[in-house]
């Protein structure tokens, strides 16, 4: 028996068919590694006198593309070099902080900061001989008191989770500047429609893509942009090193995602309105949370540095504890009780069993979080669907005590 002979163009050696015309929306590029002509062209690459890229944990087009789109957005300073795409949210802040400071270093982060965020800070600098201590967001003052000789960095979120505080960027921003220190903000629930941290005195800004950027829920990213080359430089190289790669398929549906971003954010903002001012009304509603309602204890600052842009998160505190809670997720089917934000539709999560599980009650009631405190990250759906999906959930839920 003679073996068929093997094509010679089975394994490469076809030549990408080539044509007048080109795609209209982005090619997805999965390649891990690209071709140079010559080592004499590799090292030109390497040295940066002509463009290419080499090996896609270092970059790819693909994360390029959405970066150039989120920098637009972000009105990343030119001087920066352009932001970043890294593998999640979590990526960035581990990039911005491990990246950026050294064994000696401090840092001062908000208290309300993203869960993992202050797990990092108190579990995970430590460990590497960076200090961490966590000052109140709405109070710059604290800020003020935390600072060490030493301190490096402070990182903060404008809009707090779940309980929605202002952070008083402006005076935690000024005592940064004065005192020499990088401000970095995760702008994460304000999104770049909202607040453009550069324009406030950030050096870093810091984004999951993951949430109302991408808004479909079906990627993991992050994003980061500095002021300064030099610290994008040292940011770039954590990451690459240490392997906090996007997928150029993930990066993809980001990019597609994010062009409706702000159809989507401006849809679900006016419908996060309406959906407060519709609960605060309800029988059954202990407290409503949102920034731009006369009731918020950040109201003032909020208009001041928010204008019209409340966002699209809603807490709420129902009547009763874990029963009524488990009624209200019960009664409303069509809203999903996951743990997220920023989806195309609305979402419902549960703070005290999911993202502060891990604080005692007293810590949680401390911080306004209990069993019957919810936070919605309202959707593009018709406003009176999710008016009569919340009246049922609620009503699902007189009189249930635990
Ligand atoms: C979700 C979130 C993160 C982490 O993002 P991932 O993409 O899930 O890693 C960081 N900061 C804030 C404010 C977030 O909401």
């Amino acid at each position: 028996m003679t073996d068929t002979p093997i094509p010679q163009n089975l394994v490469r050696r076809t030549p990408w068919p080539e044509g007048v015309s080109r795609p209209l929306g982005s090619p997805i590029q999965p390649s891990v590694v690209f071709v140079s002509d010559s080592p004499d062209q590799l090292d030109d690459q390497y040295g940066g006198a002509v463009d290419g890229y080499t090996y896609s944990r270092e970059g790819h087009p693909n994360a390029d593309v959405l970066a150039r789109k989120i920098d637009a957005l972000e009105g990343a300073p030119e001087a920066g070099g352009g932001g970043l795409i890294v593998g999640s949210g979590m990526a960035a802040v581990s990039a911005v902080l491990l990246g950026l400071l050294k064994a000696g270093d401090h840092v001062v982060g908000g208290s309300q900061l993203y869960g993992r965020s202050l797990r990092l800070m108190r579990e995970d600098l430590p460990r590497f001989g960076v200090g961490a201590s966590l000052a109140d967001p709405t109070d710059a003052t604290t800020f003020a008191e935390a600072l060490r000789p030493e301190t490096k960095l402070i990182l903060v979120e404008l809009v707090s989770n779940p309980i929605l505080r202002v952070a008083d960027i402006d005076g935690i921003a000024a005592l940064a500047r004065e005192r020499g220190i990088l401000l970095a903000v995760d702008a994460t629930f304000s999104t770049p429609r909202a607040f453009h941290p550069f324009a406030h005195g950030a050096d870093i800004v810091i984004h999951s893509v993951t949430k109302l950027l991408a808004g479909h829920s079906d990627v993991t990213l992050g994003y980061v942009a500095t002021r300064d080359a030099a610290h994008r430089k040292a940011i770039y190289d954590f990451a690459v090193t240490t392997g906090l790669t996007p997928s150029p398929f993930d990066c993809w549906l980001a990019e597609r995602g994010l062009m409706t971003f702000h159809l989507r954010y401006d849809r679900a903002e006016a419908n996060a309105k309406a959906l407060a001012d519709h609960l605060a009304g309800l029988p059954g509603i202990k407290r409503t949370v949102y920034p731009l309602r006369p009731d918020h204890p950040d109201q003032n600052r909020a208009v001041g540095i928010l204008g019209e842009r409340g966002g699209n998160m809603v807490s709420f505190e129902l009547e009763g504890g874990r029963n009524a809670a488990n009624a209200l997720v019960r009664a409303m089917p069509g809203i999903a009780f996951a743990p997220t934000l920023g989806d195309i539709g609305t979402t419902l999560s549960h703070p005290a069993s999911t993202s502060h599980r891990g604080m005692t009650a007293e810590q949680r009631s401390a911080n306004g979080i209990s069993e019957g405190f919810f936070r919605i990250s309202v959707g593009v759906e018709d406003i009176d669907l999710l008016k009569r999906d919340f009246t049922q959930g609620v009503a699902a839920t007189l009189g249930i005590r635990d």
